[in-house]
């Protein structure tokens, strides 16, 4: 299965949401002092189960979520999926989150992926060649936090995403050429998710 991009946005933390994470997940909110960066982090940890659990036929409360710091061991590092049947290892699912504004964006794969969407408004710096810049950190960030090298996804190749709101530039770094992306958007107009067809590259 290829690559997918799922958007969300802030419209969507609500209680429906945050029925969906667990423990950890709603201490992590608890401790954050801004109600748009709860927002912004409540919406991401629900995508992230929402779009895994689509791709693997499960349950989103069904799906482990490790953020364990590779620095620290807290819980704020960058998420990994470790479960539900994390020994087989055709289910594994590399995953990437990011959120800036309104909007909320994760990125699935079978091989490492990096993702970052960055609000215009928030940058001096070119918000494209950030969000690419950001992207790849993220990809090497992924290889590493799983006792992989950098030299393990040498041909990171980086990719400027179509938004689906004006003002913003985003971006998706895979390990070689990612080939058809596939966008979806969370809720769907019935509350469920949506697949669109669209090739979401810009
Ligand atoms: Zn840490």
């Amino acid at each position: 299965m290829g690559v997918e991009v799922w958007w969300s946005s802030l419209t969507a933390a609500d209680g429906d949401a945050l029925t969906l994470l667990d423990a950890t997940e709603r201490a992590r909110l608890d401790a954050l002092d801004s109600p748009a960066d709860r927002g912004r982090s409540l919406v991401g940890a629900a995508l992230l189960r929402v779009a895994v659990a689509a791709r693997l036929g499960v349950d989103p409360r069904d799906v482990a979520v490790d953020r364990t710091c590779v620095d620290c061991g807290r819980p704020h590092g960058a998420p990994r999926v470790v479960g539900p049947e994390h020994d087989d290892v055709r289910r594994t699912v590399w995953v990437s989150v990011s959120h800036s504004g309104l909007l909320v964006v994760v990125a699935l794969g079978d091989a490492p992926v990096g993702v970052d969407v960055q609000r215009e408004a928030d940058l001096r710096a070119d918000a494209p060649a950030w969000a690419r810049h950001e992207a790849e950190v993220k990809l090497h960030g992924a290889v590493t936090a799983r006792g992989g090298l950098i030299a393990d996804a040498p041909d990171a190749t980086t990719t400027p995403l179509a938004t689906p709101l004006a003002g913003y530039a985003a971006a998706l770094a895979t390990a070689g050429v990612p080939g058809a992306v596939v966008v979806r958007h969370w809720p769907g107009p019935d509350g469920g998710p949506v697949g669109d067809a669209d090739d979401g590259t810009a």
